[in-house]
């Protein structure tokens, strides 16, 4: 939709409106990875910056749309993209280069078979080669070749327009043919490819055309030295109000007629003339900048609205990982780094599902260290840290990714073991005291020497969990009478 609003706009000649909807439609198709539509909302920025002057914009925008367009491999997307270059670099001034894009713009027409695509092709190669062959004449070389070479485009591309039918695009044609036919002096062609194109105009009612033609008419009649015909068929043009709405051609006749009253020793005329061209442009040149500094603004709105969404959404991010660091940290004993109780009661319902789901059996193993007090007592409350986070290290040799091993608090553990039956869970908890006897305790204090005791309960479906944990609390009682350093299963 904000593709189609800025080509609007651009024909309107909002130009304002046309670049801030094209550079919004192309944020949407940017994340959407469509690059033919990219490719052409691309062509509309160049356009309408080139437009209004913002050069370096607008080749950004050309070489954005063909590299899009060749990257989605569709030919006609390459081509709109080579036209449009080329158009960017002729009125940068760069006439060769923008001869030369049309001119591959052109090849590649050929291979398509698309009436429109020929046509516009032809024809805006043989109006590069007009400009170029002005600035060629201006710099004292041969403008000839250059102005030949258009001519044939030109032809062509009024025939092609011919074949279509298409009235419109025919008169364009017929009008740069008689620009192209006044630079090569034919002004007996010239006056009569003018009177068609004014004929075609003045039928389907292009009146600016229309307009044009009278001024290119006058311009045979210039050239042919007849100055004061000119002159009269310029002024009488001015007359028309009509011609307010394009300052272009008004520019072009004021010049016209500035330098036909100076030649002809009138220089109050040409003088007054000069006046009006010198406004003209004058206007033409606030009201560009006027649109430029818009544009630019409205071009960095955006950029700072794209920087505020992305701060926006790092902040979410940084936000999101902080609260989940925070609720690591809750879950988390900060001495063992085993989850503690309250990981406990958020994790134990899954894994009684998943056992229960799967029809698997579940076992609970509550662990207390062996007279601990001692520990503390003899070798002071750090070694008995000590020890505690080394318990940790042995819990973690005996538990897999599916169960659970927590610090339920001082110096007692339960182990969760997932799709263990009671005799394997036995000869799991057994394979641990044995390693918590076997450890090198007098590495961490001379003398140190540690065991634990273990009481086992395979959860019963039809229990609670503080009914089965209770279980298991009363084997671990079993085990301590029992003489502690054991097993014992409820
Ligand atoms: P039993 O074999 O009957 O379990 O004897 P015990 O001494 O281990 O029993 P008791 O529960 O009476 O003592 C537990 C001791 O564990 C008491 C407390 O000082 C100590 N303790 C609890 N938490 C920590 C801790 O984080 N660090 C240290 N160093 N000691 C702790
Ligand atoms: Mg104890
Ligand atoms: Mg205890």
């Amino acid at each position: 939709m904000r593709e189609l609003l800025a080509l609007h706009r651009l024909r309107l000649g909002d130009f304002k409106e046309a670049v801030q909807q094209g550079l919004l439609a192309l944020e949407a198709l940017t994340s959407s990875g469509d690059l033919l539509r990219q490719s052409k909302v691309h062509c509309t920025l160049a356009l309408a910056f080139t437009d209004t002057g913002l050069k370096e914009q607008a080749l950004q925008h050309v070489l954005a749309a063909i590299e899009a367009a060749r990257d989605c491999g569709n030919t006609t997307a390459e081509f709109w993209a080579l036209s449009r270059s080329s158009t960017v670099h002729g009125s940068m001034g760069d006439l060769a280069r923008g001869v030369e894009l049309g001119r591959q713009a052109l090849a590649l027409s050929r291979t398509l078979d698309d009436p429109e695509v020929n046509f516009v092709a032809l024809n805006n190669l043989s109006d590069s080669c007009l400009e170029a062959a002005r600035v060629q004449r201006v710099q004292g070389l041969n403008p000839s070749p250059t102005l030949h070479w258009g001519l044939s485009l030109v032809r062509e591309a009024v025939a092609v327009a011919h074949a279509q039918g298409h009235t419109f695009f025919e008169t364009i044609a017929l009008t740069n043919l008689v620009s192209i036919l006044i630079e090569l002096d034919e002004h007996d062609e010239a006056r009569e490819q003018a009177g068609r194109s004014k004929a075609l105009a003045n039928v389907n009612g292009f009146h600016n055309l229309e307009v044009n033609n009278d001024a290119q008419l006058a311009e045979v009649v210039r050239a042919e030295g007849h100055l004061d015909d000119a002159t009269a068929m310029m002024e009488a043009q001015l007359a028309d109000p009509s011609l307010d709405n394009d300052p272009p051609l008004l520019i072009r006749l004021h010049e016209s007629l500035f330098e036909m009253h100076k030649e002809s020793g009138r220089f109050e005329r040409a003088l007054a003339h000069h006046e009006k061209l010198h406004a003209l442009t004058l206007n033409m040149t606030t009201q560009t900048a006027e649109i430029q500094s818009q544009m630019l603004i409205n071009t960095m709105g955006i950029e700072q609205a794209n920087h505020e969404a992305e701060r926006s959404q790092l902040e979410a991010e940084m936000l999101r990982i902080r609260a989940e660091e925070l609720e690591q940290q809750a879950n988390t004993d900060p001495l063992t780094r085993l989850p503690n109780r309250r990981a406990l009661d958020r994790e134990l319902p899954n894994l009684m599902d998943r056992a229960q789901d799967l029809a698997q059996p579940l076992c609970a193993a509550m662990i207390d260290m062996d007279h601990f007090k001692r520990v503390n007592d003899v070798h002071g409350h750090g070694i008995g840290d000590q020890v505690l986070a080394e318990m940790a290290t042995l819990l973690r040799g005996v538990t897999r990714e599916s169960d659970l091993a927590v610090r339920v608090g001082g110096e007692e553990f339960l182990l969760v073991l997932a799709d263990t039956s009671p005799a394997q869970a036995e000869k799991v908890c057994e394979r641990l005291i044995a390693s918590v006897r076997g450890f090198a305790w007098g590495d961490l204090a001379e003398g140190l020497a540690c065991t634990a005791s273990v009481g086992l309960a395979a959860r019963q479906t039809s229990e609670s969990v503080a009914q089965w944990l209770a279980r298991a609390d009363a084997a671990l009682y079993a085990a301590k009478n029992g003489g502690r350093d054991r097993v014992v299963a409820a």
